[in-house]
């Protein structure tokens, strides 16, 4: 249960005086929660800028346009006439310097009176403008009496907003959140508190929200610093503590003796590279260990992970327990089964494949014997995860360029069977930071090396002008019997297989196949699986030469007899997926080229990814490059700068932070694993308070 002490942090906004349902429903726009926020969400939605109030002026000396305080007394109010109620209602105030007009429309009749009383003095903040060569403020951002402008900085916090929510008002709800605020206890280990200077989390909080001075919501500043590790020290100990608990019953093992691997390894018509060998091995060690297996496999697009995935379900096969492999689509999914099946025979291991379209009693079929236990290794995509999925004993999940699934289904996936270790496949290689946030301390092997006897890709970039020529070459490679990829453009905005995208795919395949009739074919994400299967058995068959495709082929579709690739449109595409794209080409024995078609004017960002694209085909480098040039969070698809599940903590200003996160998590483990001393209370706390509690119930009460 959440210590009481959080309580008053949990309560609804519309607790707060001022409140009401028109702001719950504009805060929970806000800070993207489906029920009412709460006063933690408040306080947790930081300011993104600050207004400087603090220039005090005389108004002979205030500068147009700039953000000035005046200090004048109030001489003369001027309503709007009646017979003009729309004209402003001006109010006529001045100095021992001279006067200014402060400038109100379409005012609630006694508003500004009570506001500027007649006589009174007044601090009044806001732009100076000149109106006819007489000083004027329009609307005043602020008017205070003496006693409240002493209370107040003078720096105010801007916050993100959204249409309809007035800064005054979120303003106002997070002052009276600060004051609910109760004394929290110190989690932060004195070291890394001296170590990194920061404040105790009330004060970096007020700091924040009421900043003293301009830096203070800076989000490398001491103060957002604070936050942030603490949201990363709770996403990090809750990951280290469930990863704690899934400790194997003693004597378990996830892996045999390895006489399957041995079958297949003899099967295979090649050798193993080095890197491909040591990724098998790291696995095989990990499933032999008490604890589960949470590992990485990085490796470029076509540096042979299947067969590494493949290897690491043998080994779990051979203790008589399953594995599950997950793609996220459904023409990975059969390529997998397609390299595996025949691997998986030879060595006597059962596979079967459970998709979408898998239906009626063939599924029916697929789940009883893997209820079973009669299916050792089940490949599939997100089908595979539905409820009525049961393992008989799943003790490995695989999930594949897992970067397209959410947690929430790498979870359900995992939960399918008890403590299963997990084998996570990737083609971009990922930032460290980012595998710290999403998965805590996860071990991680990389297959850098091309399998032997890969051939070199050629790059090219050509303008779109030149669309006849292009054609006309691959006129002459099909006519010598080159298989050729031609991928259509993404719409701009959207990278999902909308009506506007397969529409260009579709007139490119018309326009294509007037020059080349029989030997075009199309495939695209709109098509049933069972006819994008056949044109693709049509290429992999020389049945047609020319495949005219939208971005489905991106993800590990094997054909290795093609050989040459268009992408057109390339400017649209990211470096990554530019990447993806042209590892289906030289995948063989014989030299592939790249012809990526460019519409003119190329913008800046453009022209540098198509560099990058054409000088190398290192995929690690290109994820740097990428990362260069597009900050980290979006390396995942995650918005921009932001971590995936972190309402603070920024991928590119905190990455030290994760790492200290992560140590601090792991020394907390090793001294007080079931967080049962002082501070073991207190670092409860902070699970709780970001939510992050969800190991709790697994160590017992404090
Ligand atoms: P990816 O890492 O992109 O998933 P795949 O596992 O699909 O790569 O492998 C790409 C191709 O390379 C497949 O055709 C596979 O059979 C082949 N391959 C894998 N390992 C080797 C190797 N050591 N030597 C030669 N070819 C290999
Ligand atoms: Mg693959």
């Amino acid at each position: 249960m959440r210590p009481s002490l959080l309580n008053p942090l949990f309560a609804a906004v519309t607790s707060l005086p001022g409140v009401g349902p028109k702001q719950d429903k504009l805060l929970r726009y806000l800070l993207s929660r489906e029920e009412t926020p709460r006063l933690v969400d408040l306080l947790l939605h930081l300011p993104s800028q600050v207004i400087d109030r603090r220039a005090r002026p005389k108004i002979r000396d205030a500068v147009q346009g700039t953000m000035v305080t005046l200090e004048v007394t109030v001489d003369r109010h001027r309503p709007p006439p009646p017979r003009n109620p729309r004209a402003p209602y001006l109010v006529y105030a001045s100095d021992d310097t001279g006067d200014v007009v402060l400038t109100f429309f379409r005012a609630k009749p006694g508003y500004v009176e009570k506001l500027l009383p007649m006589g009174e003095k007044r601090f009044v903040s806001g732009t100076l403008q000149m109106y006819d060569g007489i000083p004027q403020i329009v609307h005043p951002d602020r008017v205070l009496d003496e006693e409240a402008i002493a209370k107040l900085s003078g720096i105010d916090p801007v916050y993100p907003l959204t249409q309809g929510l007035a800064l005054g008002s979120l303003r106002r709800a997070v002052a009276q959140a600060l004051q609910k605020l109760p004394a929290l206890p110190e989690w932060i280990s004195p070291e890394v508190l001296r170590r990194c200077n920061f404040p105790p989390i009330a004060e970096a909080l007020t700091r924040v929200h009421q900043p003293v001075e301009l830096t203070d919501i800076l989000p490398d500043q001491r103060f957002w610093s604070r936050l942030a590790f603490d949201e990363l020290l709770a996403g990090q100990l809750a990951l280290a503590l469930i990863r704690a608990q899934l400790r194997r019953p003693a004597g378990v093992r996830n892996a045999g003796d390895g006489h399957l691997r041995n079958k297949i390894i003899d099967a295979l018509p090649y050798a193993l590279t080095s890197s491909q060998r040591d990724a098998a091995a790291a696995i095989a060690s990990d499933l032999q260990q008490p604890v589960r297996m949470l590992r990485l496999l990085q490796g470029d697009v076509g540096s042979g992970k299947t067969v590494v995935a493949l290897l690491a379900a043998a080994a779990v096969t051979e203790v008589g327990k399953q594995a599950a492999l997950m793609a996220p689509t459904e023409i990975l999914a059969r390529q997998h089964i397609k390299t595996i099946a025949p691997l998986a025979e030879r060595a006597g291991m059962r596979v079967a494949i459970l998709t979408g379209r898998e239906k009626g009693k063939e599924r029916r079929e697929i789940l009883l014997r893997l209820a079973e236990g009669e299916i050792d290794l089940l490949v599939g995509t997100h089908a595979l995860i539905q409820d009525d999925v049961i393992f008989n004993d799943l003790a490995l999940a695989i999930v594949d360029e897992q970067h397209r699934f959410g947690v929430r289904e790498r979870l359900a996936l995992t939960s399918k069977g008890e403590a299963v270790d997990v084998l996570v496949l990737s083609a971009t290689p990922i930032p460290r930071t980012l595998v710290l946030t999403y998965f805590g301390d996860m071990d991680i092997s990389e297959l850098r090396e091309k399998p032997a006897g890969r051939q070199p890709i050629e790059t090219r970039t050509i303008a779109m002008s030149r669309l006849g020529e292009v054609t006309d070459s691959i006129g002459r490679a099909l006519q010598a019997g080159k298989l050729v990829y031609w991928i259509c453009p993404l719409v701009e905005e959207s990278e999902a297989e909308g009506t506007e995208h397969l529409a260009n795919a579709t007139k490119r395949f018309e326009s294509l196949q007037r020059h080349f009739g029989e030997r075009v074919g199309l495939v695209h994400g709109q098509m049933k699986g069972a006819e994008k299967d056949r044109v693709m058995g049509q290429f992999a068959a020389h049945e047609i030469g020319l495949l005219v495709a939208t971005t489905v082929v991106e993800v590990g579709v094997d054909v290795p007899a093609a050989t040459i690739m268009v992408i057109e449109n390339a400017e649209r595409f990211g470096l990554a997926q530019l990447h993806q794209l042209r590892g289906r080409i030289g995948r063989g024995s014989e030299a592939s080229t790249c012809l990526l078609l460019y519409s003119e004017p190329l913008g800046e960002m453009s022209k540098a990814r198509l560099k990058v694209i054409r000088e190398t085909t290192d995929g690690f480098r290109i994820a740097e490059e990428d990362l260069k040039l597009r900050g980290e969070g979006d390396v995942l698809g995650v918005r921009q700068s932001g971590l995936p599940g972190y309402r603070i903590a920024r991928s590119e200003v905190h990455a030290q932070l994760i790492t200290q996160a992560r140590d601090e998590a792991l020394r907390i483990l090793k001294d007080d694993p079931k967080l049962k001393s002082e501070r073991g209370e207190a670092l409860r706390c902070l699970l709780y308070l970001f939510e992050r509690d969800e190991a709790i119930p697994l160590i017992g009460a404090g």
